[in-house]
């Protein structure tokens, strides 16, 4: 099969691979219809995550049918259309029954790595190196999914691939980051990052009841894009003090609740940005910490930080001492997209939400490295790419077990 595969920073081909097969008993082959590569496949790509191998499959958001279902998967059978979460849970460890799905203890064989460097580990991450399990991601044109009775989630009749495929993961993660922020009508919610996850996270604040949304980036088709499609007031940071501006609009106090949806690859201004460049460039810190020090800064007392960008190691400068003396709740880490699903898929059945509305590129799988590189350089007013693999040659499918 053809699959999008790693070889090294900012370089992904398209490479023939062999099939994937159902290992497990509880296993299924899915047959890629659609997938996406993610604002975190860029950290993967510009080598910020650690233990990345040559050849590596990529992604972890896809959708598509059921081609293969080993003896044990009782819920689904050939022939479905399916949504596969990006972590991989178990369903019976005490993680998974507390529906802290992300945080299987069963689903990464790796645990030992990340043990080692955070006290504890995560689940397994489709495509998202060694530290998250090694498993084959579903940038390709098929993938083998375990724990299937447990992860997935059936497309009900009717609902096009495109309207769900990011139900896999952004749409999820967006909709925690904003379940995080214990929103109350009248509330102020201010997103760093307009990305797609800002965007959405934005969406599901308004859904949940936030009377304003601000989004904060520095590119302006993307503020744009928060201000049509999520009415969010922006904020450019390269040309305002935010947490000042901030302060200003929430008449002194400050917003209720801060999202971060840019992660360890954020960009400052002035010396504090060159500062965080130098050391992580120097590997004298591993995340870049700006946006974070806003949040801090900004968020008034009392309010609640949630943290969806992706975080890898350690920040420097981190403003513990605000912290502390203002009160901030601090939320974050991996959606736990099981848990959201069922009434994620639910609102798209109703047309309550419309994820694919962030959707600006769609293109062959053969084109992920073109895609990437888009993606990566923010070319194009790029948002979200979809890759649609081509299954050219007709194949016999993998045979059912
Ligand atoms: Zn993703
Ligand atoms: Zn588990």
């Amino acid at each position: 099969m053809r699959a999008v595969c790693w070889h090294g920073k900012q370089d992904v081909r398209v490479d023939t691979v062999p099939d994937p097969e159902i290992v497990q008993k509880g296993d299924v082959i899915v047959k890629v219809a659609l997938t996406c590569i993610c604002g975190s496949d860029l950290h993967l790509y510009n080598g910020y995550v650690p233990t990345m191998k040559k050849g590596d499959i990529l992604g972890h958001e896809f959708v598509g049918e059921i081609v293969a279902a080993g003896p044990a998967v009782t819920r689904f059978r050939v022939g479905d259309r399916v949504i596969v979460p990006f972590p991989i849970s178990c369903g019976a460890c005490w993680y998974c029954k507390h529906e802290l799905w992300s945080l299987c203890d069963n689903s990464n064989p790796n645990s030992w790595m990340m043990e080692h460097i955070y006290g504890d580990t995560g689940g397994g991450i489709f495509g998202y190196s060694h530290l998250y399990g090694g498993y084959a991601g579903g940038q390709a044109e098929y993938v083998r999914v375990p724990f299937a009775d447990v992860g997935l989630e059936k497309i009900p009749d009717g609902i096009p691939y495109e309207q769900v495929v990011l139900l896999t993961d952004i749409m999820p993660t967006g909709y925690q980051a904003a379940v995080y922020c214990n929103i109350n009508p009248g509330d102020t919610v201010a997103v760093w990052g307009c990305g797609p996850v800002g965007l959405l996270a934005m969406k599901s604040a308004k859904l949940l009841g936030t009377e304003r949304v601000i989004g904060i980036d520095r590119f302006p088709d993307r503020l744009q894009m928060a201000h049509n499609q999520c009415q969010a007031e922006v904020l450019n940071y390269e040309e305002v003090d935010v947490a000042e501006q901030l302060q200003n609009m929430t008449g002194g106090r400050g917003p209720d609740s801060c999202i971060d949806a840019v992660g360890l690859e954020a960009r400052g201004t002035g010396i504090e940005d060159v500062y965080d460049l130098v050391k992580q460039t120097l590997r004298l810190e591993t995340d870049r910490a700006s946006a974070l020090r806003q949040l801090v800064k900004a968020c008034r007392k009392g309010g609640t930080l949630s943290i969806t960008g992706v975080y890898s190691g350690f920040i420097d400068k981190f403003p513990m001492g605000a912290i502390f003396a203002k009160g901030l709740t601090v939320r974050g880490g991996q959606a736990h997209v099981h848990k959201y699903l069922p009434h994620l898929v639910q609102l798209v059945a109703e047309q309550q939400i419309d994820p694919s509305s962030i959707i600006t590129h769609r293109m062959s799988l053969e084109d992920a490295p073109e895609g990437y590189r888009t993606f990566v350089k923010k070319q194009d007013s790029c948002i979200k790419i979809v890759l649609k693999p081509e299954h050219a040659a007709p194949k016999s499918e993998p045979a059912s077990a």
